[in-house]
């Protein structure tokens, strides 16, 4: 085997796969390649590519329910509102559409009236909403 850019001698080993997904990055480390002993380009087998592809599927599936989660368990209040605003859009994919960023604002606002609500004592009982929002953060560190 030969690399296609230098035509340098190729061969097997380790390296780090890095995978850059818009809202999380990936580090594998001692990820087996061939190397060109010249450039040093790094060639993945297509097998593990397949693989990784594999991964980063059912990845990108976990990490936005992990988000939604997490977004879930968060009140707005007044203060601070413009920078929670800003983090929850970067968290967004960056081929999100403008209607997508409005779904996503407005799902905040119904989790920040549903909280003032219960602030508010509104709806059911607060110590039952209490409970289930409690229920719902569980393991993600917010109230
Ligand atoms: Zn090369």
């Amino acid at each position: 085997m030969k690399c296609h850019f230098c035509s340098g001698e190729m061969k097997k080993g380790n390296t780090t796969y890095t995978v850059n997904r818009s809202g999380y990055h990936l580090l594998i480390d001692d990820f087996p390649a061939w190397i060109c002993l010249q450039c040093k380009e790094v060639y993945f087998e297509e097998s593990a590519v397949d693989n990784i592809q594999l991964l980063i599927k059912s990845l990108d599936n976990q990490v936005n329910s992990v988000r939604e989660a997490a977004l879930e368990c968060r009140s707005l209040s007044g203060k601070g509102v413009k920078q929670q605003v800003i983090s929850m859009i970067e968290t967004l994919p960056e081929a999100i559409t403008l209607d997508d960023i409005m779904a996503e604002l407005y799902f905040m606002k119904q989790v920040d009236v549903g909280l003032k609500e219960l602030d508010d004592g509104k709806g059911l009982p607060h110590e039952e909403i209490e409970k289930r929002i409690a229920r719902k953060c569980k393991g993600y560190g917010n109230n």
